[in-house]
């Protein structure tokens, strides 16, 4: 943390890059703004609690890194200042149990199934329930698809060029299994084999952003167990977590697994920059049509882990696909991790601001890396009365593939 503040050298670039310094317009909720408030409570100069509210509005989306010309790495001091502050504050009764049941539910499947079916019903009396839970209720989705699983292992089509093993995530494959199954199936096309091993968990991504370091701990050990050595890259198809288990060398610091988590680490890769290395991608047919797809770049995907470039080349190969850029690609859609649960207006706000500017691209379809930002951007193209589908690179592959 003690190198990160002191990189920065408050010349206030990251500014303009910053969400909630656009929203706000406060000096105090940005990069800049906090990293001086999180210096004062770790020097004892300024309580906890007069930083707490600006660093409780920091997304996380790490839009502040790529703008600084003096490369603070913001991200080694927000969660682990988050982890420090969660141990020393006090939240209100309703909050502790909304966080509760968030921690209890959202990174085990079987558990976030049951409770978003009841959930549905749990919608209908909305306005009973306390404003902290009523954005918790509008995000669970009118249909949860069915339950899907995959295979062990999945072998290549073809000859084998390659082995990975795959994270399959928490939220996503209850409330998006097919995109799982569509980079199964992308991957398979390509000459990789595909293990998902078995005893693998939530990344921990979830919690180590809320400061919940202990959960963060739990997942990122039994991964780390989970995954075998025998495999070219572990790949994600969730930029959030791909994000959060480039940072298991932050959440394992000090501990016995510190060195194992930082070798880790650098296996961890997302699904289309691992395709897009390989190269020599299997040929899509001709469709025949030509189809304007609109690029949102996750923040997990383009800030944290500088990735832009290969899901566009991915999507690119497909004959006839136009590609469009969004302008301000590194503003984060709201989503955020539990950002849209913890702070509901900011990412109401940010959510119906990026789905106006997709609108106003009249794109076929939406590509993203990220559940995140594909049920948050779902939901406010839908406000905004727009049809137009948001979907996983991967599902826009496989289903191009799938064109005749
Ligand atoms: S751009 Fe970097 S150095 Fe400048 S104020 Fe922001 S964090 Fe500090
Ligand atoms: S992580 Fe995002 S919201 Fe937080 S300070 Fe950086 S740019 Fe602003």
């Amino acid at each position: 943390m003690t190198r990160a503040i002191e990189s920065c050298v408050h010349c206030g670039f990251c500014l303009a890059a910053c969400p909630t310094y656009r929203e706000l317009g406060q000096e105090m909720d940005t990069p800049r703004g906090r990293i001086v408030l999180m210096k004062q409570v770790l020097e004892g100069t300024l309580p906890l609690a007069d930083a707490l509210p600006h660093v409780d509005r920091c997304l996380g989306c790490l839009a502040c890194e790529p703008a600084c010309p003096s490369g603070v790495t913001y991200r080694d001091l927000l969660s682990p200042f988050r982890a420090l502050a969660e141990k020393k504050r006090r939240r209100p009764f309703l909050e502790r149990v909304r966080r509760w049941l968030v921690s209890a539910t959202l990174p085990h499947p079987a558990r976030f199934r049951l409770a978003a079916w009841m959930g549905k019903f749990a919608r209908e009396l909305a306005p009973l329930f306390p404003k902290s839970f009523r954005a918790m209720l509008g995000l669970i989705p009118e249909n949860v698809p069915p339950r899907e699983t995959w295979p062990g292992v999945t072998p290549a089509i073809g000859k084998r060029r390659a082995r990975v093993a795959l994270i399959s995530g928490c939220a996503q494959q209850v409330l998006a299994p097919d995109i799982n199954t569509a980079t199964i199936a992308v991957l398979a096309r390509n000459g990789i084999e595909v293990v998902i091993p078995p005893a693998q968990a939530c990344c921990g991504a979830l919690a180590w952003h809320v400061g919940d370091i202990g959960s963060a701990q739990k997942f990122a050990r039994k991964n780390l167990a989970a995954f075998p050595g025998d495999v070219d890259a572990i790949l994600t198809n969730a930029a959030g977590c791909g994000s959060g288990m480039h940072e298991y060398h932050l959440i394992l610091a000090g501990t016995d697994l510190a060195d194992a988590a930082e070798k880790f680490r650098h296996r961890v890769m997302d699904a289309a920059v691992f395709l897009a290395r390989l190269g020599d991608l299997a040929p899509f047919p001709d469709s025949g049509k030509a189809t304007r797809i609109a690029v949102h770049d996750a923040c997990h995907l383009l800030n944290a882990q500088s990735v832009r470039d290969e899901p566009r080349a991915l999507l690119g190969a497909i004959p006839r696909a136009e590609l469009i850029d969004l302008p301000d690609p590194h503003l984060c859609c709201g989503s955020a991790g539990t950002y849209n649960l913890d702070q509901p207006e900011i990412a109401a706000s940010l959510g119906a601001a990026r789905a106006h500017t997709i609108i106003g691209t009249h794109a076929d379809v939406v590509a993203t890396g990220n559940i995140g930002c594909l049920t948050q951007l779902k939901l406010h193209l839908a406000k905004q009365g727009a049809e137009i589908p948001i979907r996983h690179t991967m599902q826009i592959l496989r289903d191009a593939y799938a064109a005749v």
